[in-house]
């Protein structure tokens, strides 16, 4: 067994009973590495770890763990290639965007090593003659951070270094499906001086481990990543009779491009093609639904599907891929039952769909476009996570608002169009927790909050300045002196 094939509990890296293998969905036949199918004894054990080291990591001082942060930024900075090219191989997104991802993770890292040093607390005079107010942040304890499969750099590193720069202890269930960047991220942080328990690995099944850190009374709170139903098994786990836990819930998305006739139909056509099929489609901000006005439809699914033509999809490392393969087996079948059921529901599959054959057995699908699609189908109402997008035709700016907000998401929405006026009126008037004009609906700055609204989110929003309210406790002092 390689030294990256276990868990790290307690500052040692430990093996497992058992392994399973990580496999390259570009080369079902590259075997990334054999990783720990670990137990809920493993997690109880982390569980033990993170507990005994809070005391510890939250009295070291803020410039240490700033210091620890930034040790750990700079080495995922320094080598964004190699870890890039990790990420690239075991989830299946091109190099570029692996790359992009790893640069983004470091930048991340960065920037909560900073924000260690610039807790801020309040002063407030009382009601009282002399006394005097004070609200002071506290860490919240031990944190479950659990992960999905499409950031496997990015989104821990949101967790991660949040939870640690503001003095928790954590424990790290990735998705099964990515251990090898998580590997990598725990021991950058190992090697920039973490102390021991203070960050703790455990890899395997969801249902399995995911549900022993939320059900735990030892984990004080937990910020999970992951699809709705997930997430609501996450919620229910983590509040019972034996433990009620803080919940950041960063979930699913149904994600709307509105396209207005005025639009500049280049720009429009590029945002769709980002929005909805880069990274394979398999963003939580990705534009699934792209509500387009009769005028301009004809023409706007022209220039789309003309740049869809000019997309190679291809094994992940390869530099000429513009679109790597789906992450999973699994994954593949439930995007093609979705195919089937938009068909069958009466949408149009004007492009693409179909599974493609490369020089090396991987999940390859064509992007596919739906056109005719009606916003009560299936397709435009369920997450499907894959690249597939529908084009909804309506009448007028009034109708595409409507229907970009008649679905149960409300995670990231955008309009292309030339009026200030219909973009000032969208702005206000969208259901989402992130809003874009003339640009893609995916693709997010790491030092503003990222959250949503309806059932794409629960608790407070994560990254940037805004993680302080999830991942600290006010504490209000009252002085006479
Ligand atoms: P899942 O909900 O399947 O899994 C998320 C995580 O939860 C994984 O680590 C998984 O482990 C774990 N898990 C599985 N079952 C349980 C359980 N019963 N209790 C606790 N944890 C469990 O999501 P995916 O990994 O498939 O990721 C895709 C989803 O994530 C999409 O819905 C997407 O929209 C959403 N997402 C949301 C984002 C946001 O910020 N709003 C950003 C990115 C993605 P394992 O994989 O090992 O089973």
């Amino acid at each position: 067994m390689r030294p990256e094939s276990r868990n790290y509990i307690d500052g040692r890296w430990t093996a497992a009973d058992n392994a399973a293998p990580d496999i390259n969905p570009s080369d079902v036949n590259d075997i990334v590495g054999e990783y720990p199918d670990s137990s809920e004894g493993d997690v109880r054990s982390a569980i033990h770890a993170a507990r005994r080291s809070f005391p510890e990591w939250s009295r070291t001082s803020p410039h240490a763990r700033a210091n620890i942060l930034a040790a750990a930024a700079a080495e995922i900075l320094k080598r964004a290639r190699e870890l890039g090219e990790l990420l690239s191989r075991e989830q299946g997104k091109t190099l570029r965007e692996g790359q992009g991802e790893v640069i983004r993770a470091g930048q991340a890292m960065q920037f909560m090593a900073g924000e260690a040093i610039r807790i801020r607390g309040d002063s407030i005079v009382g009601l009282g003659s002399n006394s005097s107010i004070e609200v002071i942040r506290e860490p919240l304890g031990v944190i479950g951070v659990i992960t999905p499969w499409n950031f496997p750099a990015a989104i821990p590193v949101f967790k991660i270094a949040a939870a640690l720069a503001y003095g928790n202890t954590v424990v790290f269930k990735p998705s099964e499906l990515v251990p090898a960047s998580a590997s990598e991220l725990v021991s950058v942080l190992e090697r920039a001086g973490l102390p021991a328990g203070a960050l703790n690995l455990v890899m395997g099944s969801g249902p399995l481990l995911g549900s022993a850190i939320a059900s735990d009374a030892a984990v004080d709170a937990v910020s999970f990543t992951g699809s709705v139903s997930t997430g609501r098994l996450v919620a229910s786990a983590a509040v019972n009779g034996a433990t009620m836990k803080r919940l950041q819930l960063e979930m699913g998305g149904k994600n709307p491009l509105v396209v207005l006739d005025d639009a500049d139909l280049e720009l429009a056509a590029s945002c769709a093609l980002d929005g909805a099929f880069f990274s394979t489609g398999q963003r939580c901000t990705a534009s699934s639904r792209i509500i387009v006005t009769r005028g301009i439809h004809d023409r706007f699914v022209n220039a789309l599907v003309d740049r869809l033509r000019g997309l190679r999809v291809g094994h992940a490392l390869d530099e000429a891929t513009n679109i790597g393969p789906v992450v999973s087996a699994p994954q593949l079948e439930r995007i093609h039952e979705y195919i089937g059921i938009g068909r069958r529901e009466g949408a149009n599959l004007y492009f693409g769909g179909r599974s493609v054959e490369r020089e090396t057995p991987g999940y390859f699908l064509e992007p596919a476009l739906f056109t005719e699609a009606t916003n009560s189908m299936r397709i435009c109402r369920e997450e499907i996570f894959g690249p597939v997008a529908a084009v909804i035709c309506v009448k007028d700016y009034e109708e595409a608002l409507a229907t970009a907000n008649d679905t149960n998401f409300g995670l990231s929405a955008g309009i292309c169009t030339s009026s200030l006026a219909y973009a000032s009126h969208f702005k206000r008037n969208i259901q989402s927790g992130t809003v874009k004009v003339n640009q893609s609906t995916s693709g997010l700055d790491f030092h503003v909050p990222f959250g949503g609204r309806k059932d794409s989110a629960y608790g407070p929003p994560e990254q940037g300045t805004y993680a302080v309210e999830f991942f600290t406790s006010t504490k209000v002092v009252y002085t006479s002196a």
